[in-house]
């Protein structure tokens, strides 16, 4: 029996505070053979990420999600930093070229400013922040990871979303969009956030569990 799975018999929920249906996929892949039962919640309030940092995001999604649902709640925050521009996009990832920009407007825009620099590429980081909160806003685990690597263009690669097609990887050789999901998710910052979780959980009571 994994350690974190709270007795024989008894599963571990634990709801993930996602829509993005690749997301769900990633995290139940890796937690449901270590004995936790991973559901989806319907009608989760809408957040305002206006956190600082990742883990900040990740933490507001979190102990939102677990406070409206009496669960568990797990909820990530991820996107890219490069350092010539300060760090940015960083936490602003998604919406750099606007509220509701495409990937290819955000792309756009991020090989712009490297441009306006004069640079040809650029050193950079994906991030991601994993959090688990409990209904009354305890952190019960959390987990930071970073993949290395450098942006690079024009874009290239047929897979991936958001930045993909410009994030070269050095140790895979290639853009992250020409590896496949398994590739990605092996070295990728938010498969390593998942298993740092993961191996955190496996040695977390659950005190409704295991009082
Ligand atoms: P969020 O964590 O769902 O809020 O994602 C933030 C944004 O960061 C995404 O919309 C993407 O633009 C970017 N991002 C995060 N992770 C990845 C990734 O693995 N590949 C490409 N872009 C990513």
């Amino acid at each position: 029996m994994p350690p974190g799975a709270g007795g024989p018999g008894v599963t571990r929920r634990l709801l993930v505070a996602s829509t993005n249906a690749h997301k769900v996929a990633e995290i139940r892949a890796l937690l449901e053979p270590l004995g936790f039962e991973v559901v989806t919640g319907t009608g989760l309030p809408e957040v305002v990420e206006d956190g600082e940092t990742f883990v900040d995001n990740a933490r507001l999604k979190a102990r939102s999600a677990a406070a409206a649902t009496g669960e568990l709640a797990l909820a990530d925050d991820s996107g890219i930093a490069v350092d010539a521009l300060g760090g940015e996009p960083g936490v602003r990832s998604a919406r750099y070229a606007g509220e509701d920009a495409t990937d290819a407007q955000n792309n756009r825009l991020l090989v712009e400013r490297l441009e306006a620099l004069g640079l040809t590429e650029a050193p950079a980081a994906f991030v991601c922040a994993m959090c688990v909160a409990a209904p009354d806003g305890t952190l019960v685990a959390e987990s930071l990871a970073r993949a290395e690597g450098l942006v690079r263009w024009p874009a290239e690669g047929p897979g991936g979303f958001g930045y993909d097609p410009l994030f070269f990887h050095p140790p895979s050789g290639c853009r992250f969009s020409e590896l496949s999901q398994d590739a990605k998710g092996a070295v990728s910052h938010r498969g390593q956030a998942l298993r740092a979780l993961a191996r955190l959980l496996e040695g977390t009571p659950d005190p409704r569990l295991d009082p």
